[in-house]
């Protein structure tokens, strides 16, 4: 089997409300899509979706590398060896692995559809039945989100993801009226997306929450100092998540080294793909620390590649791929059933591309053959 053609897609997913976490918002996702064929008829999808804070890619830099550095080299490689790919993918450029990842997706939903297997079968097999959903709370007054935290516990979700990071004073005030609100039913999760920045004004955020019950504390001081993450992990009795801090293999060994968090926040997006992913939860399993898998608030694609990794491994605790339920239109069919998810056992990705839709939120694409 071989790749014969390699398609990019740059599309906006549209959001019903704005997005909103410490260093940007968003109106529309803007995401980058690949269609990658073989040679004897197999078509796979991937997708990458840029974050400039976290791995200094953009938009148009993952749709530059995917058709003007890395599919050149893939065109004629066979997608199901995909130690060789990445290897071939890291000699062409140092780094991006947004649009790794993207083509990485592409080659498992192949390698599934080829040999009839969910993509989780190639990672080990399924180990998680189904995992709840974590409801996301984007920035906003302590009163607004209260209240989407409360009717979302009427739906039935079970934890709350709040997304801080403004302010030290009102961060605080903000996780105590969600506390207040609905502490008692659900379990609740803090996200400073670094806006804490230092070790002393995390340390003096932590004071003021002492009474407040907390799952843990994702990466409230700067993604570079891991040193920081260190100090407030040895001093808080809060458990520390890192996110930003770790992308990939280097980051991973220094953190384990400084024994500087609990638990680690695995994206794709961060660290190349399935493939880099599931071996950074072999090196997490092997420090005894718990896994997150999340995203970068990605379509049905991108998502339901996160959920394959996240079934497959036993260290992996909680996921955070909730981009298909934040978009008024999405190019595939992912199925959530609110507040659980179950994935299906179709081969590959398990997800059908609706390629109009594709097509109509297209903003631009070119076609890569040898
Ligand atoms: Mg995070």
């Amino acid at each position: 089997m071989k790749i014969t053609t390699i398609e990019a897609f740059v599309i906006e997913l549209p959001l019903i409300e704005p997005f909103t976490i410490s260093y940007v918002s968003y109106d529309k996702m803007p995401s980058v899509i690949v269609k990658v064929t073989t040679d004897d008829g197999w078509t796979g999808y991937g997708e990458g979706v840029a974050d400039e804070h976290v791995t200094g890619e953009s938009v148009e830099s993952v749709y530059h590398v995917i058709t003007k550095t890395l599919a050149p080299h893939l065109i004629g490689e066979n997608p199901l060896n995909l130690e060789a790919l990445h290897d071939t993918m890291d000699r062409a450029i140092l780094g991006a692995p947004t649009a790794k990842a993207a083509l990485d997706i592409a080659c498992f939903d192949i390698a599934g559809k080829a040999l009839g297997v969910p993509a989780y079968a190639l990672l080990g097999g399924r180990f998680h039945d189904t995992f709840p959903i974590t409801h996301v709370l984007s920035i906003d007054t302590p009163e607004n989100m209260a209240d989407k935290a409360e009717n979302h516990v009427a739906k039935g979700y079970t934890s709350f993801k709040l997304k801080v990071g403004y302010d030290k004073q009102d961060d605080v005030d903000r996780i105590k009226a969600i506390s207040e609100r609905v502490g008692d039913r659900a379990q609740i999760r803090v996200d400073v997306n670094q806006g804490w920045q230092s070790a002393a004004t995390t340390l003096q955020a932590l004071n003021d929450l002492h009474n407040v019950s907390l799952d843990w504390l994702e990466q409230p001081v700067t993604a570079s100092d891991i040193d920081a993450l260190a100090e407030v992990k040895d001093k808080a009795t809060v458990p520390v998540m890192a996110d930003e801090a770790l992308t990939g293999f280097k980051e991973m060994r220094e953190i384990i080294a400084k024994r500087a968090a609990e638990k680690v926040n695995i994206k794709l997006m961060k660290c190349g793909g399935l493939y880099p992913a599931a071996k950074l939860a072999a090196m997490a399993e092997m420090a005894g620390m718990d896994c997150q898998v999340g995203s970068m608030v990605e379509s049905s694609i991108g998502s339901a590649a996160g959920f394959h990794v996240a079934f497959s491994k036993k260290m992996i605790t909680s996921v955070e791929l909730t981009g298909p339920l934040k978009f008024s239109r999405d190019i595939g069919n992912l199925h959530y059933d609110v507040p659980f998810i179950q994935l299906n056992e179709q081969p590959g990705l398990g997800v059908d591309v609706d390629e109009r839709i594709l097509h109509d939120l297209t903003l631009y694409s070119e076609e890569v053959t040898p």
